[in-house]
């Protein structure tokens, strides 16, 4: 017999995960239930889908945005706080699943599940997001990145959960997404990429993020390629130093979705295309 809890409260969750740490964490089900009859069944669900504390999408008095880690796809989607401030956001969540998945998966399940074709987790790299880790007794703070230790692994502590997603807000930082998969719905990504920079005034790119997703063991940014652009004006023969700055940095492979060529190819000319286009946008 598994047990179930539901609480109503983030206090009420923390101190449940206090007490269970080995119990399963559940938010939307999308991706723990997939072949969920097939896996030893957990000796207990904490149940976090809906729960108020962690869910919505605000303005926080520091200027960040801060998503709750329960928030459905289709919540992110509808906040014109995303809409206006987080365009790639908006842009990868439109892409995750149909309809069906968009209302119940959350942001806090695809970085629980850190899979290296979470969709929005290259979106987090490029836009220097933060997690807020809770426990029953204490809170942290993790820049995104340390939080990838490796293959579907995570820097979270057993008796933590991921209570938020923040993103710094940069007025004028130019936003890219794009995901490369088989068909428009519900595929499962070959490639992914998010970018994201500011233009000074000249023109010259500033803070450039280049970040990709399944062509390593987790999502990464590809710092080679980010120290190519800096200061630099996007040209095509920038554009195409960066593409092999990718290509030599990547080590994807190759397996039933892709061959390890194929994502090579692809990724650096997603990188390409981006650079190529902020010669087309606004200066600060
Ligand atoms: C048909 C289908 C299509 C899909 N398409 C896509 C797609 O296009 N792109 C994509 O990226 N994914 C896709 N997915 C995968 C899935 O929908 C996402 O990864 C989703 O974000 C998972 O969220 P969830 O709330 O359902 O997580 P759950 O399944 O409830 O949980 C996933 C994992 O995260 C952990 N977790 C959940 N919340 C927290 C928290 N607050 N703190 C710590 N750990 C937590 C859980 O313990 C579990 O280990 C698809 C899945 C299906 C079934």
């Amino acid at each position: 017999m598994t047990d179930y809890l539901r609480p109503d409260s983030l206090e009420d969750a923390l101190r449940a995960r206090d007490e269970h740490p080995d119990w399963l964490l559940l938010a939307g089900g999308t991706d723990v239930m997939v072949g969920f009859a097939e896996k030893p069944a957990p000796s207990g669900v904490i149940d976090v889908f809906g729960l108020p504390g962690l869910c919505g999408v605000s303005r926080e008095p520091d200027g960040t945005i801060r998503i709750g880690a329960a928030t459905t796809y289709a919540d992110i989607l509808r906040s014109p706080i995303v809409q206006s401030d987080l365009p790639a956001l908006a842009a990868c969540v439109r892409e995750i699943g149909a309809v069906q998945i968009q209302a119940r998966g959350t942001l806090g399940g695809n970085v629980g599940t850190s899979s290296p074709v979470g969709d929005t987790l290259p979106v987090l790299l490029a836009l220097d997001a933060r997690l807020e880790l809770a426990s029953a007794r204490a809170r942290r703070e993790m820049a995104y990145p340390d939080f990838l230790v490796g293959y579907r692994k995570t820097a979270l502590a057993p008796t933590e959960i991921v209570a938020a997603v923040r993103f710094p807000v940069v007025p004028g930082r130019v936003q890219h997404w794009r995901k490369v998969g088989t068909r428009k719905a519900q595929a499962i990504s070959k490639v992914m990429f998010a970018g994201s920079a500011s233009l000074s005034p000249e023109g010259k790119i500033l803070s450039p993020r280049i970040a990709l997703g399944a062509v390593a063991d987790r999502p990464i940014r590809v710092l080679a390629a980010e120290s190519v652009l800096e200061g630099q004006s996007p040209s095509e023969p920038l554009a195409d130093r960066a593409r092999d700055a990718v290509i030599s940095a990547i080590r994807p492979i190759t397996d039933v979705r892709s061959t390890a060529e194929y994502r090579s190819t692809v990724a650096g000319n997603l990188v390409r295309r981006f650079v190529l286009g902020l010669g087309d946008a606004p200066k600060a």
